[in-house]
């Protein structure tokens, strides 16, 4: 029988209520938002707890040999947040500014956005702090090998499965799929997802989170009786995501008005060819140079008057100091986190609408799921097949959380909270607690 974790007598005790918070550290940011969700929902204590602490919280000491002969020591995470909806899944990371807090809030993240998407994983996320673009190919190789290594006993395509995030990609989760499968003493493809197709990557893995930024845009836009023809639109950060994001709605129809990545920001009224500066960025690595737009600050970017902002960089970008200034009708979070707890009152005060991180940019470990799937059955589908199964998760999880907002008149990052949280929690309270 399950167990009952309700226990009558006590409340929920906030450890963070009556604390300053501090607005950039990704947790507490998360926490706090957590915290509200779990107070509107009555979360039962016990499960309160159980939720507000990661379940295993890896650190390692990578030692790697540089081209020069010198050995470097490099620190990498890898945290499982929560696992009782299925294996964890979560991207690796290679930055400079990688801490334990961010990993946390990361791995916690990627729970909630599984579930808000309802498909059956729990949430992880690792890291290490390593500045990739100072290091050779064989530097990362072997960086990457040994990290994977160093986590190996929690990996598996039932434990604990990888995928691309910032400054990682198909390459590194080659090297990870490689080095696993060496100590399996087999191919086991399904050990990360955002694979190079040919050895079983996903068609659309690669464009899906910035497709699902696209799908839950025009919904909400939609929603907000906004023409999807025209809207304007500035996109901050110009990779994996945004790049995306930023092509896929000028093919919708939308006008970009700015885009930035970090180093540099361009605005033109009349509209920016994103095309064109993609094909820019892959010649030279970066929008540097670039002269299709006036030059803006990020900051200047962020606060254009457009109908649509998507931060699709990283967190903390926009905050209790500069949300006052945003002009966007609506925030698509292509990034994770990229607005703190802070700025959120700011925002929703100026009625602006904001499709929260955990819905907005959860088309990637949607296909990513849909690889997981196709490596486990090896049968492989269309990238037709893909991209419809996408919009049906993308548009439904829009509409799943639209219609929590208005049952209990919150915003939507609350109401994707509050359906997260409620369906882990509904997982928890049916398995019990193993003793
Ligand atoms: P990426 O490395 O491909 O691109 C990051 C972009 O942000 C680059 O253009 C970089 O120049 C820019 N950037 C970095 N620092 C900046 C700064 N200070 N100001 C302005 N621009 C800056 O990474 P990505 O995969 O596109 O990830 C971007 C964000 O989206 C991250 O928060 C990541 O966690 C999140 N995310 C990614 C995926 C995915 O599938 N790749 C899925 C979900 C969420």
């Amino acid at each position: 029988m399950a167990t009952d974790l309700r226990l009558p007598t006590h409340k929920i005790v906030r450890p963070d209520k009556d604390r300053f918070l501090n607005e950039e550290n990704p947790f507490e940011a998360m926490m706090s938002r957590f915290d509200r969700a779990a107070e509107l929902l009555d979360l039962e204590p016990g499960i309160y707890r159980v939720l507000r602490n990661p379940e295993k919280q890896i650190i390692i000491s990578i030692p790697v040999q540089l081209d020069n002969g010198d050995v470097e020591v490099f620190t990498g995470y890898r945290v499982l947040y929560n696992t009782s909806r299925g294996p964890a899944k979560g991207g690796i990371r290679f930055d400079m500014q990688v801490t334990l807090e961010e990993v946390k809030a990361l791995a916690a993240w990627m729970t909630w956005k599984c579930a808000v998407v309802n498909i059956p994983f729990g949430g992880s996320k690792g890291g290490v702090v390593c500045d990739p673009l100072k290091m050779s190919a064989g530097e990362l190789e072997r960086l990457t090998r040994r990290y994977t290594a160093g986590i190996i006993s929690i990996l598996g395509p039932d434990s604990d499965v990888p995928a691309p995030d910032v400054n990682t990609n198909e390459r590194v989760m080659a090297w990870i799929m490689d080095t696993y499968s060496m100590h399996a003493r087999h191919t086991v493809t399904a050990v990360v997802t955002g694979k190079p197709v040919e050895m079983g990557g996903s068609l659309g893995r690669r464009e899906a989170t910035g497709r699902g930024c696209m799908f839950v845009t025009k919904e909400a836009l939609h929603h907000l009786g906004m023409p999807v023809q025209g809207a304007t639109v500035a996109v901050q950060g110009f990779g994996n995501v945004g790049s995306i994001a930023a092509q896929l709605l000028q093919r919708e129809g939308c006008k970009i008005t700015a885009i930035g990545d970090r180093s540099a920001a361009l605005h033109n009224p009349a509209g920016i060819d994103v095309e064109d500066a993609v094909r820019y960025v892959k010649q030279n690595r970066s929008l540097d140079g670039y002269t299709k737009g006036e030059l803006i600050s990020n900051d200047e970017l962020l606060t254009l008057d457009v109908d649509v902002l998507v931060p699709a960089a990283l967190e903390n970008v926009i905050t209790s100091k500069n949300a006052a200034k945003v002009r966007a009708k609506l925030i698509c979070e292509g990034a994770n986190g990229p607005t703190t707890a802070g700025a959120d009152a700011i925002l929703e005060e100026k009625g602006i609408f904001v499709i929260p991180d955990i819905l907005a940019n959860a088309g990637g470990v949607t296909v990513s799921y849909f690889e997981w799937v196709q490596d486990r059955g090896g049968y492989f589908w269309s990238e037709d097949t893909v991209n419809e199964r996408l919009r049906d998760i993308m548009t439904r999880s829009f509409r799943d959380v639209l219609s929590l907002s208005r049952q209990h008149k919150v915003n939507m990052r609350t109401a994707a909270y509050m359906l997260a949280i409620s369906r882990v929690s509904t997982v928890h309270k049916l398995r019990g607690i193993y003793a």
